[in-house]
């Protein structure tokens, strides 16, 4: 379905739709408008890092316990990390002021030319006449923390580095806030309110999220957001969809659908329109570069690649657990059929490898039928890319990646372990020396992954979208597991290091000018909060205590308040073509913040691509 490349567009600038300046403006049914916002402070812009980083002195191999230094992925932040470019549109044309000299009143016409000088310092200047055109961004890397808050950017920050936003994105260009409510999330709180259930074309943003009781920033960027608001457990009244009460919070497959397509959708829904209609799939980011321009799409996630962040970009379906045809009580096209038959990422990396999950391929469990891993093997579209035991996922991939360049083949990557996902990352409590191991080299680290795909796309020549996910942070947050979420965010970390040097490598036609380099999350959870915040220096763990499925903090470090997601604020950061663009929808539906929607982002990745974003169709 990959099609050739089509000719590059001309651009024309976004417009917001009227229902979107309609909806900027609406007022919450019984409840008030938004309450007159403060002007949020900026986003604080940590101290540009400088000198050598060590983010992993250590990577210790868990299963001989014997340090295995010749893996050992040491970073630094070198002068590349200081040549953050602002890509995006800047006021630099600036007319010449001429001053009109009237009369005899030499003195006050120089002191309102002074005055004026000093008012109007020549970048605030609107520019006109811009002396370039916009070009629009080739490739996009959109990058995807599953269930990552900011506390728990500013936990993995200070392990690895001993400050709060020292992360391989927190010095990009554009930084804001991001909605994360889905349709069910909205129709809890509209309950509540007894307003009218969400509606496309008629929606009032404040039910789905609320800055006057969530706060303009998530949790410490403001201390606004109550408990209260968040962790009300509501239901669903029966005309708004009839389920038990519970935290109002998106999850991962309607969260990715909105970024993927950029519609809001039921729990549940990949890249599928709410309630589940016949033919009711949606459009995709991915569907839509590659119809205009035959981009490629590379994804990449420590999860089963059928799991539904990932999912949502390459395939549709009524529910994220669909993971394959033949699926005990499903009768439709599964999500690995649709990914390996039908829409062929150029590249797929991720977990759910039969042998080590479901090796009787029972019906009721695992992520890949018989037939899509037998159809894998036999060498069609795809080099396929297995987790062997005692062998490298590394060597394996760099081997499967000249295989794949060799016959112009696409690239499977198939790991993971018992649970379908790639195990653990695991840091080590040495303070002063932060160390991150590996339970096992047979599978990658997201950034092994996401440099393999990378190269592969770049192989190709064409256009391209990557998205890639650490999707362990969820499931670490679910259990409130402490020492496995900095083990994840920083695995994150060391990917989102990996695309940037990627972009940075010079002399290869991919650079700062035509990519757009992401950094998101697709919603919260967990209701973290670090108590004793000087505590947690780098390096250093808190005693955590296992209690039941979840995880206890005896020496108080660190609170969990849930095991679920809510309904918090999330970051989004980016860098290079496009960025600054994209930054300018925040706060389009929540005046005077820095908040954008999760479905901006479609819009923003489609926009910085050269593209009006389009009326939402069906595919
Ligand atoms: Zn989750």
């Amino acid at each position: 379905m990959r099609r050739q490349a089509g000719q590059a567009p001309a651009h024309s600038d976004f417009q917001p739709t009227p229902r979107q300046a309609q909806t900027g403006a609406r007022q919450t049914g019984p409840g008030k408008l938004l309450q007159p916002v403060r002007v949020p402070a900026p986003l604080s812009r940590p101290p540009r890092p400088t000198g050598k980083r060590v983010i992993s002195p250590l990577l210790t191999d868990f299963k001989s316990g014997a340090p295995n230094m010749s893996v050992a992925l040491s970073k630094h932040r070198g002068p590349d990390r200081d040549s953050v470019m602002n890509i995006g549109f800047s006021s630099k044309a600036v007319r010449p002021r001429r001053l009109l000299v009237a009369g005899g009143f030499l003195v006050s016409v120089l002191l309102t030319g002074l005055l004026a000088a000093a008012l109007l310092p020549a970048g605030c200047l609107p520019p006109r006449n811009p002396p370039y055109s916009y070009r629009p961004a080739r490739h996009v890397i959109l990058v995807i923390g599953d269930g990552m808050h900011l506390e728990h950017e500013i936990a993995a920050s200070r392990y690895l580095h001993g400050r709060d936003r020292a992360l391989a994105w927190h010095s990009f260009s554009e930084k804001a806030y991001v909605t994360t409510w889905d349709v069910d999330t909205y129709n809890r709180y509209a309950g509540r309110a007894g307003a009218a259930p969400y509606s496309e074309g008629d929606f009032a943003p404040f039910l789905g999220y609320d800055p006057a009781r969530g706060g303009k920033a998530p949790f410490p960027d403001s201390l606004e957001g109550t408990e209260r608001y968040f962790l009300t457990r509501l239901p669903l009244k029966e005309q708004y969809g009839n389920r038990p009460a519970a935290y109002p919070a998106t999850d991962s497959a309607s969260a990715a659908t909105a970024m993927a397509t950029g519609h809001k959708t039921d729990a549940g829904n990949i890249s599928w329109r709410r309630g589940g209609p016949p033919a009711g799939g949606l459009q995709t980011i991915s569907e839509l570069l590659d119809r205009k321009f035959g981009a490629e799409l590379g994804i990449v996630t420590t999860v089963p690649f059928t799991h539904a962040t990932v999912a949502a970009f390459a395939s549709h379906n009524t529910s994220r657990h669909n993971y394959y045809t033949g699926r005990k009580g499903y009768a439709g096209r599964g999500i690995a059929e649709e990914i390996i038959d039908y829409s062929k990422p150029e590249v797929v990396i991720g977990g759910g490898h039969p042998a080590w999950n479901n090796p009787g391929f029972d019906t009721d469990r695992g992520y890949i039928s018989k037939q899509a891993y037998g159809q894998l093997q036999r060498f069609g579209d795809y080099v396929l890319v297995e987790r062997i035991k005692g062998q490298p996922a590394r060597t394996a991939l760099a081997a499967g990646l000249l295989r794949a360049r060799a016959r112009g083949k696409k690239l499977f990557g198939l790991f993971g372990g018992a649970d379908g996902s790639f195990e653990h990352r695991v840091p080590l409590n040495s303070p002063g020396s932060p160390a991150v191991g590996r339970a096992t080299m047979e599978n990658p680290t997201l950034a092994e992954a996401t440099q393999c795909a990378l190269r592969l796309l770049r192989a190709r020549g064409k256009r391209f979208l990557a998205v890639i996910e650490q999707g362990d942070i969820d499931w670490a947050n679910h259990r409130n597991d402490y020492r496995w979420m900095i083990g994840a965010v920083a695995d994150l970390d060391e990917a989102v290091d990996q695309a940037v040097r990627f972009v940075d490598q010079p002399d290869d036609g991919i650079d700062w000018t035509n990519t757009l380099l992401i950094v998101t999350s697709d919603h919260a959870n967990s209701y973290m909060r670090l108590i004793a915040k000087d505590r947690l220096k780098r390096g250093r763990l808190p005693r955590q205590v296992r209690s039941g499925e979840r995880w206890t903090y005896p020496d108080g470090e660190v609170s969990y308040r849930s095991g679920k997601h809510t309904n918090e604020l999330v970051t989004v950061y980016a860098r290079g073509r496009g960025a600054r663009r994209g930054g300018r929808y925040a706060g389009r539906r929540y005046r005077n913040t820095r908040i954008l929607d999760n479905t901006d982002l479609y819009r923003i990745m489609a926009e910085a691509c050269g593209l009006s974003p389009l009326p939402q169709g069906r595919r």
